[in-house]
C-alpha cells in the first residue's frame, strides 16, 4: 500500500469514531469515544515500537520516539482526540478523488460551494474527504492525529530520516477548553512543541486569543401564573433583556475579524426561577478581557434595576492566554518551522488564530507550542472537509522540521 492510501485509510478510520466532547459533564474525558480512539492510538504507537506508550487514567495518550541523532533536544507533537459539540460527531465520510474545483453536493442535499467556501478554488486536483452534511467530519483534529501517526510511522520505517526524540501527546476535550487540564508540567520532557490543528496549508499560528468565559445567572421567583401578580419574578425576561443589550454590530463574532476581539453569547437555558447565559470573551489583548467583563457587569446591574427582585450574578473564569509572549522566549520554534517550509518548497505565512489551542496552554506551561495547519476546512460545521494533499504536506513538513531540530541541542 502506498503511503498516501495508508494516510487516507488511517484518517477515515479515526473520523469514523465519534469523539464528540460533552460540555454538560464534569467527567474526564467527557465522552467514551475519546477513550476508544485513544486506546486504538495507544495500540498503534506500541505496535510501532515507541517507548513509554500509555493511555493514562484521564484518557490522554503519551508516547516517546527516541532520537537517532545524539544530543538532540526532544520536541512535542500534539493533537486532540475530541470534536466540537456544535454538531453531531457521528460521521459518514465521503471521499472525492481529483476534486474538479466545482460545487460539492453532500449526501444531505447541502452544498459546499466556492461562495460559502472561497478556499475551494485552490483545491482543484486534491483528494478531499467531506461529511455527508449532517455531522462534522472531525478533521478538526483527526487530521492532526493522522498526520502525527504518519510522521511517527515514517520515522520508524525510514531510519535514514534524522530526528531527535519526539514526544507524542493526544489530548481530550480541547474543544471544551479542557485539553491540558489533566497534564502535569513534569510529564512534558520536550523543550518546545507543535500543535497540528490548523486550517489549510503553510500557516504557522504564533498568536492566539486570550480567552475568558463569563457565566451569567439570573435568579427570579416562580409562582403559579394565576397568582403571579406582584410575586413572580421572571428570570427569562432578565436574560432576554441582557442578551438584547449585548453589541451585535461590533465586538461580536458576526462583526469582527483579524485582530478584533468579541463577546459571544453562545449558550442560554433556564426557566422562570433561574436562567443562565454563557458568554465567551475573546481578545488578542489580554487587558481587553476585563473591559468586556466590566461591560457585562454593568449590563447585569442595569437589568436587575429594571426588574425589581431579580438578582444577576456574573462569574468570569480564565480559559487560555495569547501564546505570543511564551513563543518569544524560544523564537526558533517559529523560525525552524519557516525554514522547513522553505526546504519543502511550500509557501507559508505566520498568522494568528482567532481561537485557542492546546498549544496556547502548553506555551503558558513553559513549552512554546505554535500551531501548524493540517488541511482542515469549515471546522465546527456540517460542511466540514479536509484535504488529504494538505495533510500530506503537513507530514512532509513535520518530518523536515524535526530533522532541522535534530541539529539543535540545549
Ligand atoms: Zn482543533
Amino acid at each position: 500500500m502506498n503511503l498516501r492510501e495508508r494516510l487516507i485509510d488511517r484518517f477515515l478510520a479515526y473520523v469514523s469514531i465519534d469523539t464528540t466532547a460533552n460540555p454538560d459533564t464534569d467527567r474526564y474525558p467527557s465522552s467514551e469515544g475519546q477513550r476508544v480512539l485513544g486506546k486504538r492510538l495507544r495500540d498503534e504507537l506500541a505496535a510501532l515500537g515507541l517507548e513509554e506508550v500509555i493511555q493514562d487514567e484521564h484518557g490522554l495518550v503519551w508516547g516517546w520516539l527516541p532520537g537517532n541523532v545524539p544530543n538532540a533536544s526532544p520536541i512535542l507533537l500534539n493533537a486532540h482526540l475530541d470534536t466540537s459539540p456544535e454538531a453531531s460527531g457521528k460521521c459518514i465520510p465521503h471521499r472525492i478523488d481529483r476534486y474538479d474545483g466545482g460545487r460539492i453536493e453532500l449526501a444531505s442535499g447541502d452544498w459546499i460551494t466556492p461562495d460559502n467556501t472561497p478556499e475551494l478554488g485552490a483545491l482543484a486536483g486534491h483528494t478531499l474527504i467531506t461529511t455527508d452534511g449532517t455531522s462534522l467530519l472531525g478533521g478538526d483534529d483527526k487530521a492532526g492525529v493522522a498526520a502525527i501517526m504518519e510522521i511517527v510511522q515514517r520515522f520508524v520505517e525510514q531510519p535514514s530520516l534524522p530526528h531527535g526524540p519526539v514526544q507524542i501527546l493526544f489530548t481530550c476535550d480541547e474543544e471544551i477548553g479542557r485539553g491540558t487540564s489533566r497534564i502535569q508540567r513534569q510529564q512534558i520532557r520536550a523543550i518546545a512543541g507543535y500543535t497540528l490543528d490548523g486550517g489549510g496549508a503553510g500557516t504557522i499560528d504564533e498568536e492566539t486569543f486570550s480567552a475568558d468565559l463569563a457565566t451569567v445567572r439570573f435568579l427570579g421567583r416562580n409562582t403559579h401564573p394565576s397568582v403571579g401578580k406582584g410575586k413572580m419574578i421572571n428570570a427569562l425576561r432578565g436574560a432576554a433583556q441582557f442578551l438584547s443589550m449585548m453589541p451585535a454590530a461590533s465586538d461580536s463574532p458576526e462583526s469582527t475579524e483579524g485582530r478584533e476581539g468579541f463577546m459571544h453569547p453562545y449558550h442560554f437555558d433556564g426557566g422562570v426561577a433561574e436562567a443562565k447565559v454563557q458568554v465567551l470573551l475573546r481578545s488578542f489583548d489580554t487587558a481587553m478581557l476585563s473591559n468586556y467583563a466590566n461591560l457585562l457587569k454593568a449590563h447585569g446591574q442595569s437589568v436587575s434595576r429594571t426588574i425589581p427582585g431579580l438578582s444577576v450574578h456574573i462569574e468570569v473564569t480564565e480559559q487560555y492566554r495569547n501564546m505570543a509572549d511564551g513563543i518569544r522566549s524560544r523564537p526558533e520554534t517559529v523560525k525552524l518551522a519557516e525554514k522547513a517550509f522553505e526546504k519543502c518548497g511550500y509557501p507559508f505565512r505566520r498568522d494568528r488564530i482567532r481561537g485557542g489551542t492546546d498549544g496556547a496552554l502548553l506555551t503558558a506551561m513553559g513549552v512554546p507550542t505554535p500551531n501548524l495547519s493540517v488541511g482542515q476546512y469549515n471546522i465546527h460545521s456540517t460542511r466540514e472537509f479536509a484535504s488529504i494533499d494538505q495533510i500530506e504536506q503537513a507530514i512532509e513538513h513535520g518530518i523536515c522540521l524535526l530533522g532541522l531540530w535534530s541539529t539543535c541541542s540545549e
